[in-house]
């Protein structure tokens, strides 16, 4: 195999990195507030794109800088570790701009390309009340109409789609799934059903759409190998940046809690149970690692491998919130405590597409040579 990229981010990558981790201590200063009001923490994605992350993610041949896998990872990781719901946005931010100029491509794919560079905001319109988890299945049929075809539907968990310039909005076209670019207008009304237990400053609304006109001259190509993987790259990124906030707050908590003389961390229970979930969580930021320089180097196995980080990451991320929520005893159960907060969050990993039951399916099928009906 040829080696394109060295493991590890190269020293351009590092600097943006770098930058991006002065950031968060604020991120992370502000986020049970942004949670509490389930506010989209505008300054933070505003501060992201100053420091040159959007250029950065951009591939190279979109007229962007083109960060390689490995990089991108650990920056949704570090911005998750601080605000979680930051990451996410930040992640289907990038995968519907840099989505959109790369199905456009032949055709609207520079105008994107310059918008998402110039800071406009993009969101990811796809899951359906009825296509659950199989996002990339929509049943919302489009009707032909004159410059293109008229949906009336509903697009849920729609990100930061309150500040959305552009929305990829994908539905059946002749019985086919197609892709389009969609500039909000009065047809696309948010239905205000957001209250969740967990990442609630992303806001990811429910969207509803009257008779939008899903216009020929803005449909796209369907994804394919070779595009940029950001939000495959970025979901195990969000889950493991959870954990590791949540295994610190358990640190932090068990040092400085004192039981009957001694501090917490010193009961054994605790140090075997920490052993178990620290070791867990580092075999998961391994296999995460090792998926993300295999897409580095072009390596098919990548996108599978993916899945499984994802799988790991999110499931892994529970286990260690759980864990601290037991070691945090009452007070980490209070609502001042960032401990409950990183449970909750770490439940919503789960649930983002594909859910860990559907990839538990696709994994479990591969490993078995399943060759079947779809789940
Ligand atoms: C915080 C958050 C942000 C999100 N952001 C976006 C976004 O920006 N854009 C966007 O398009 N979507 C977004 N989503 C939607 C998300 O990615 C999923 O598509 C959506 O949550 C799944 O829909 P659902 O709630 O209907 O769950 P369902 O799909 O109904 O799942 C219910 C249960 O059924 C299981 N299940 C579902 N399908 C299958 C199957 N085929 N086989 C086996 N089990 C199955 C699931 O695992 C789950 O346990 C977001 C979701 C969350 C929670």
């Amino acid at each position: 195999m040829t080696t394109s990229r060295p493991y590890g981010p190269t020293d351009a990558e590092q600097t943006l990195l770098d930058r991006v981790r002065e950031l968060t201590s604020d991120f992370a200063a502000n986020a049970a507030g942004y949670d509490e009001r389930a506010e989209i923490a505008v300054g933070n994605l505003e501060s992201l794109h100053a420091a040159g992350v959007t250029r950065a993610i951009l591939p190279e041949h979109l007229g962007g800088e083109g960060i390689g896998y490995q990089a991108f990872g650990e920056l949704v990781r570090v911005v998750s570790e601080a605000d979680p719901s930051t990451a996410t946005l930040l992640t289907m931010h990038s995968g519907a701009g840099v989505g959109l100029a790369e199905l456009t491509r032949d055709t609207l794919g520079d105008f994107f390309a310059t918008e998402f560079l110039s800071g406009k905001r993009f969101a990811n319109a796809l899951s359906e009340p009825t296509s659950g988890n199989r996002f990339l299945n929509p049943q919302q049929e489009a009707v032909p109409v004159d410059g293109g075809w008229s949906l009336d539907g509903a697009k849920r968990f729609v990100s930061g789609s309150e500040l959305a310039d552009y929305l990829l909005v994908n539905a059946l076209v002749q019985g086919e799934p197609t892709f389009f670019a969609v500039v909000p207008d009065e047809t696309v009304t948010i239905i205000p059903i957001w209250d969740t237990l967990g990442l609630r400053a992303t806001r990811s609304q429910l969207l509803s759409f009257s008779g939008t006109v899903l216009r020929a001259d803005h449909r796209g190509r369907s994804p394919r190998p070779g595009d940029f993987a950001v939000v495959p790259a970025g979901l195990p990124a969000i889950s493991l940046g959870i954990a590791d906030a949540a295994l610190a707050a358990l640190v932090a908590h068990a040092s400085g809690r004192q039981i009957l003389g001694r501090p917490l961390s010193h009961q054994q229970w605790v140090q075997h149970a920490v052993a178990d979930a620290q070791t867990r969580l580092e075999a998961a930021h391994a296999l995460f690692q090792r998926s993300l320089w295999q897409a580095d180097q072009g390596d098919p196995a990548f996108f599978s491998n993916l899945s499984r980080s994802k799988y790991l990451a999110n499931k892994t991320a529970v286990e260690v919130a759980q864990l601290a929520v037991r070691v945090g005893g009452a007070s980490g159960y209070l609502r001042t405590s960032p401990i409950q907060r990183h449970l909750r969050d770490a439940e919503a990993g789960q649930l983002m597409a594909y859910s860990t039951e559907v990839l538990a399916t696709e994994i479990g099928k591969e490993v078995l040579n399943v060759e079947d009906e779809v789940a």
